[in-house]
C-alpha cells in the first residue's frame, strides 16, 4: 500500500508545486492522476522514488517511509515509465530490458530468461525483437520495450507518466488495452498520469483529480460520472 500523509512540495524559487495532498493507494490497485498542465501531477510521481524530495509531509510504502530507503534501493523497486521512454540507442531490445536485472546482480541465464518472460508479457515476440536497436521499432512497441524495463526487477509500484500520450490513437487505444490486461494479470499497484478524461475513465480503478498542486477528488469513476 502506497500512502501520501499531508505531503507539499515548494520548489528552490519558492513555488508550491504540490499542496498537502493525503491519499492511500492499495496494493494492485490502478490510480489514474489526472489534471491540467502544471497541477502537480508528474512532481507527486517524482517524489514517490525520491526523484524529487518532498518538502513536508510523509510517504510510505507498505508502511516503510521512503525517506528510509537507500535512494538506489527505492527506484529499483519502483517501475517508472514516461512518454518520452529513453531507451538506449546503440543497445538491442534485450540489452535496455536487461540493465535493472543486471544491476541486481543477476546471471546471465536468470537474466535472459527474464527478459525473454518479459517480452512475451508485453506482446513483443522475443525471437523477432531481442536483437533489434530501439530505431527498428514503432513507437508503440518502443513504449511495450519501456513497461517490460519498468517490470524487470518485479516492482511493488509501477509509474507511468502519460505513457501513451505520443502514440497514434488507433496504438493508444491498443496498449490502453493491453495494460489494462497486464495490471490484471500482475496486481501491481499502478500510478497513471494523464490529462485525458477517456483515457482516465478507460484504465483506472480509481481517478484522482489535482488542480493548482491540491487533490481535488478522488473516486471510481463510476462516482465521478454520476454525482456531479
Ligand atoms: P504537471 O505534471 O501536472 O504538468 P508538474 O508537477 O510538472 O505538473 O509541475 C507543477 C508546477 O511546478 C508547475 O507550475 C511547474 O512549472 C512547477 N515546477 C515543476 N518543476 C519545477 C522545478 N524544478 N522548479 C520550479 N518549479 C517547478
Ligand atoms: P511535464 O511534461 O511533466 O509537465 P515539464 O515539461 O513541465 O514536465 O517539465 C520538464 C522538466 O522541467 C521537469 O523535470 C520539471 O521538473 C522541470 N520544470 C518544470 N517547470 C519548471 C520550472 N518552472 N522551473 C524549473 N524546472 C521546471
Amino acid at each position: 500500500m502506497l500512502k501520501f500523509q499531508n505531503v507539499s512540495k515548494v520548489y528552490d524559487d519558492g513555488f508550491k508545486a504540490v499542496d498537502s495532498i493525503s491519499f492511500e493507494i492499495p496494493k494492485g490497485e490502478l490510480l489514474v492522476l489526472i489534471g491540467p498542465s502544471g497541477s502537480g501531477k508528474s512532481t507527486t510521481m517524482k517524489m514517490i522514488n525520491r526523484m524529487v524530495p518532498h518538502s513536508s509531509g510523509t510517504i510510505s510504502i507498505n508502511g516503510k517511509d521512503t525517506d528510509s530507503y537507500v535512494a538506489s534501493e527505492l527506484r529499483r523497486s519502483i517501475g517508472y515509465v514516461i512518454q518520452q521512454i529513453g531507451l538506449f540507442p546503440h543497445y538491442t531490445i534485450e540489452k535496455n530490458i536487461s540493465i535493472v536485472p543486471q544491476l541486481n546482480g543477476w546471471s546471465a541465464e536468470k537474466t535472459k530468461a527474464r527478459v525473454m518472460e518479459l517480452m512475451e508479457l508485453v506482446g513483443l515476440d522475443p525471437t523477432i525483437f531481442a536483437g533489434r536497436y530501439p530505431k527498428e521499432l514503432s513507437g508503440g512497441q518502443q513504449q511495450r520495450v519501456g513497461i517490460a524495463r519498468a517490470l524487470a526487477s518485479d516492482p511493488e509500484v509501477i509509474l507511468m507518466d502519460e505513457p501513451f500520450s505520443a502514440l497514434d490513437p488507433l496504438t493508444r487505444e491498443q496498449l490502453q488495452g493491453e495494460l489494462i490486461s497486464l495490471h490484471k494479470k500482475l496486481n501491481k499497484t499502478i500510478i497513471f498520469v494523464t490529462h485525458d478524461m477517456d483515457e482516465a475513465l478507460k484504465m483506472g480503478d480509481r481517478i484522482a483529480i489535482m488542480k493548482d498542486g491540491k487533490l481535488l477528488q478522488l473516486d471510481t469513476p463510476e462516482k465521478l460520472l454520476h454525482e456531479p
